[in-house]
């Protein structure tokens, strides 16, 4: 294993890059136009575009990472509610149970001009029942004479009125420093769960693929309810479910339990919910129904697992419904649609009939084990070594951009740092994807190829 050209320090800093864990995680609310839009870009300290969303416009996007202070965090923009799409009231309470579910921390925002309004104090209400911190931000004060305006605000309930104008800036660096004071360092729920702690599963899927059917089916009689906030809701928000002789913690099934059903802007709901959930989840179990085609919708929630970093189970739900002619169909609409992630385990399921029920914890077991898997530094560079001498990287402008030394940054995903002597190209480094594969298994698992160039 040539390590030439590198020191500890490049090991190290490439490490603290890949290897970060689970980020805490803010949420900015409050009613449409008081500035949400405009503090999370302030916040991210860049211009994204969350503005531009028209409401019911489906975002994959809703978590965005930030730092202040050094410490790093994820900012959740809820702004994509509107209030054509559910009715003002619903949106911003959407958005309040949201925080409650997925935030560590919230900022709720109000126009300090307009003054609290009657949704500003339900809000409040929903709020204070969860019991997430909260710091109040009072915006569009642009300059000192809206001081007094902010000050109002005290009477909400909330604590200090930050003034804030989240369009010039001002206050916004103060307001942050309130926000890592009550945002925990991690996550409370880190990976793991601690040790022997239950696994985390997302059951998430568009909407009627069966996730509530599947949820019955396997939690039985036995369901454990825990977890239940404190008086925010009669559902609770994760359930214990002893599955395969383990127990498992199923997140965010209140999600699943609730239903709801919303002609416009379901999609845009839906797809909070599942970020939410795979925030929580270490492992997601993926529902496709196979009584119809496989959508845009699908594979969008499977990207959105693998872009999470989760360890995946594709579960082929109401199988029971499959004739041999929509058999053949599915599996080439597995084979053009889904190839991308063909290393997640699959099982045919039915809720229905309860069909290969026993199948899914040994998939989500080999998922999570994949998810985990480490490989000796050794290990990896004698495989590297090989791979290198017998597939060289194709010679550009005369030069040949060589893999000097490889390390495994991280697990849950598996993530790798490859240091080379030039640029890769992204077929070479999919190659290479595609061997570790081969050689180590990660099955279940998206892994991260990182690459460092020595000038
Ligand atoms: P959202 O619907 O809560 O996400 O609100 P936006 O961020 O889209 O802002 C609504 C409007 O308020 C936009 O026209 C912003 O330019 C404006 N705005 C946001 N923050 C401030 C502020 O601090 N001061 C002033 N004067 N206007 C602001
Ligand atoms: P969710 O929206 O993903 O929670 O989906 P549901 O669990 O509510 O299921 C939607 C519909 O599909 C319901 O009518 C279920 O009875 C039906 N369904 C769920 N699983 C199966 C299955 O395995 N086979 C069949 N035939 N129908 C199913």
């Amino acid at each position: 294993a040539a390590q030439e050209g590198f020191d500890a320090e490049d090991v190290e800093g490439a490490l603290g890059e890949a290897g970060h864990g689970p980020l805490p995680v803010l949420a900015v609310v409050g009613r449409p136009n008081v500035g949400k839009s405009t503090l999370v870009n302030r916040i991210l300290g860049r211009r994204e575009a969350v503005v531009e969303d028209r409401p019911g416009v489906t975002r994959d996007r809703v978590t965005y990472e930030a730092e202040w202070a050094g410490r790093r965090f994820k900012v959740v923009d809820t702004g994509g509610w509107e209030q054509d799409v559910l009715g003002i009231d619903a949106s911003v309470a959407a958005q309040a149970e949201f925080a409650i579910e997925a935030a560590d921390a919230v900022v709720f925002v109000v126009d300090a001009t307009v003054g609290a309004t009657d949704t500003d104090e339900a809000v409040v209400r929903l709020l204070r029942k969860a019991g997430k911190p909260v710091v109040l931000c009072a915006n569009k004060v642009d300059g000192p004479s809206g001081e007094a305006d902010a000050a109002m605000l005290w009477s909400l309930g909330l604590g200090e009125p930050h003034p804030v104008s989240a369009l010039h800036g001002r206050g916004t660096g103060d307001l942050l420093d309130e926000v890592l004071k009550v945002l925990p360092e991690a996550p409370p729920q880190t990976f793991g769960g601690g040790i022997g702690g239950p696994r985390r599963v997302a059951l998430i899927g568009r909407p009627n693929v069966g996730k509530s059917s599947l949820l019955n089916k396997v939690a039985g009689e036995d369901r454990v309810v825990v977890d239940q906030l404190a008086g925010t809701t009669r559902d609770p928000v994760d359930e214990l479910i002893e599955l395969g002789g383990k127990t498992w913690k199923f997140v965010d099934t209140a999600g699943i339990r609730r239903r709801v059903h919303l002609t416009e802007g379901a999609d845009y709901y839906a797809s909070l919910r599942t970020a939410a959930a795979l925030e929580k989840a270490e492992v997601a179990v993926v529902l496709i129904d196979v009584s119809e085609p496989v959508s845009v919708q699908d594979t969008r929630i499977i990207t959105m697992a693998v872009d999470a970093g989760r360890a995946l189970v594709i579960a082929y739900n109401k199988w029971d419904t499959l004739d041999e002619e929509r058999r053949y169909y599915l599996e080439r609409e597995i084979e053009t649609d889904l190839g991308q992630v063909k290393w997640a385990p699959r099982v045919n399921v039915s809720a229905r009939t309860g069909r290969h029920m026993e199948k899914l914890v040994p998939a989500i077991e080999t998922a999570l084990a994949g998810w985990e898997t480490r490989v000796p530094t050794g290990r990896l560079n004698a495989f590297l070594g090989e791979l290198v001498a017998a597939h060289p990287h194709p010679i550009r402008g005369g030069k040949q951009p060589r893999i000097l030394f490889g390390t495994q940054a991280g697990t849950r995903p598996p993530r790798f740092v490859l240091f080379a002597s030039g640029f890769l190209e992204a077929g070479y480094r999919r190659f290479i994807e595609r061997r570790l594969r081969e050689e180590f298994g990660f099955e279940g698992t998206p892994i991260h190829i990182s690459v460092r160039v020595r000038e």
